[in-house]
């Protein structure tokens, strides 16, 4: 039996109704932006493995940062005990991060990177005896699948069945063209309640809603808000982290700096899984007491594990280098020049680039869901055509890892130029 029917007696996938899923390929290699499945068929993975590997797959600098730290320390408990990864981690983040930011707590994935955020904040205002219990978000943002993480998402399917026991959570519209007024109002009308402990947000690029993209000046002005009503600012950036819009962070845009960042995906090169918050010293203070209640009593067992630590200082040095910051340059202009072509095209509605993010709408006659027709129809032909994109209901992205060939970027493009005209 192939190692796709294997698959499908014991393993339970994400995302997935298997009752109408079809055999999902079995990736056996992978090099570069290509991976190769079972039966030798090549895909280039044009969405870094969801957002994960800008450096390529199997890196070997990464690896070999790998091997020498699990053959040296692979893990120690991070409660009571420290060591010079994680110690070398933070100081160079300190360098990379706003400069604001002071303090780093380590956790495993996106989702805790936020969890942590959101107790955070509540728990700062709590040693304080200030009751402020509520989270201000985005419509249609993302933020992960844990509790306080999904109470924060706005994709309500993915919501739907837990509503009754979530954090109160209120939303406010995205800061698109044309609604930046309308995104400011509701956020001064929630703010000045003074119920709310945070405002969580994608910064300039919202992920898993499609690449919906606003401007930073329209952030600045609900970041400024946030000031004036003492609701902390917190920038999950753990899509947007590492290079992915053109700066290290998405926050480099802006002249304010958010109280708290996520961080993780790209964090390890799409390596080990790893996360992170930081934090400033106003935060952390908050905690700081002869009090032992006023700790933060929130840990995971892999911490800060030595060996995810290596492979972080391994890809930030990576992506620092002259050749990945030219990789990055090179596949933005690459897709304005692309952009400029395709926009004009009469299936095509709407554009979008950042960095190394592009987006196009498809015109379509009804509201296309997430996981609707067209989207299934869009999503077969790229695998089909062995390419990895997975479009957003009517919307195709792509976000390439830095070191995919301009020969395999156009391979995407006129896949995506093909697709336009069988949907
Ligand atoms: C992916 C993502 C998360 C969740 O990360 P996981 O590692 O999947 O838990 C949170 N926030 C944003 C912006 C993301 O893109």
């Amino acid at each position: 039996m192939s190692l796709s029917n294997r698959d499908k007696v014991h393993n339970w996938h994400p995302y997935t109704q298997h009752k109408t899923a079809p055999d999902f390929p079995a990736i056996v290699k992978g090099e570069g932006a290509l991976l190769w499945d079972e039966n030798g068929k090549e895909y280039i993975d044009a969405i870094a493995s969801w957002w994960v590997n800008p450096y390529g797959h199997s890196n070997k600098v990464i690896a070999a940062a790998i091997y020498k730290q699990l053959t040296t320390l692979e893990h120690v408990l991070f409660g009571g005990f420290t060591h010079d990864k994680a110690v070398l981690l933070s100081e160079k983040l300190m360098e990379i991060l706003p400069s604001n930011q002071e303090k780093i707590f380590y956790s495993d994935n996106g989702s805790t990177a936020v969890e942590v955020a959101i107790k955070v904040a509540l728990q700062y205002n709590f040693n304080k005896g200030i009751k402020k219990t509520k989270v201000i978000a985005f419509e249609d943002a993302f933020h992960g699948d844990t509790f306080a993480a999904m109470a924060a998402s706005g994709i309500s399917f993915f919501t739907e069945a837990f509503r009754g026991s979530l954090l109160e959570v209120v939303r406010i519209p995205v800061p698109v063209k044309g609604k930046e007024a309308q995104s400011i109002e509701a956020l001064q009308a929630l703010a000045q309640t003074g119920e709310y402990a945070a405002f969580i947000y994608e910064p300039l690029v919202q992920g898993a809603a499609g690449m919906v993209m606003y401007a930073p000046d329209a952030l600045e002005a609900l970041m400024a808000v946030c000031k004036e009503y003492q609701v902390f600012t917190i920038a999950d950036e753990v899509m947007t982290g590492f290079g992915k819009t053109g700066k290290t962070f998405a926050t480099d845009y802006l002249s304010l700096q958010p109280d708290m960042m996520c961080l993780s995906k790209a964090l390890t090169g799409g390596t080990i899984p790893m996360a992170l918050t930081t934090f400033t010293q106003e935060l952390f203070d908050g905690f700081y007491d002869e009090d032992t209640n006023k700790a933060l009593f929130h840990g995971h067992t892999f911490t800060a594990n030595p060996t995810g630590c290596a492979a972080a200082l391994a890809s930030i040095d990576l992506l620092q280098s002259a050749a990945m910051q030219d990789n990055i340059a090179r596949i933005h202009q690459s897709h304005l020049a692309f952009e400029e072509k395709i926009k004009q095209h009469p299936r095509v509605t709407t554009t979008r680039v950042l960095g190394v993010v592009f987006a196009l709408e498809i015109a379509t006659d009804s509201e296309e869901s997430y996981y609707g027709t067209l989207r299934n129809k869009l999503y077969d032909f790229f695998i089909d055509n062995g390419i990895i994109l997975r479009p957003v209901g009517n919307i195709v992205y792509i976000l390439p890892p830095y070191i995919m060939t301009e020969e395999q970027l156009q391979k995407v493009y006129t896949t995506i130029e093909k697709v336009l005209e069988i949907v």
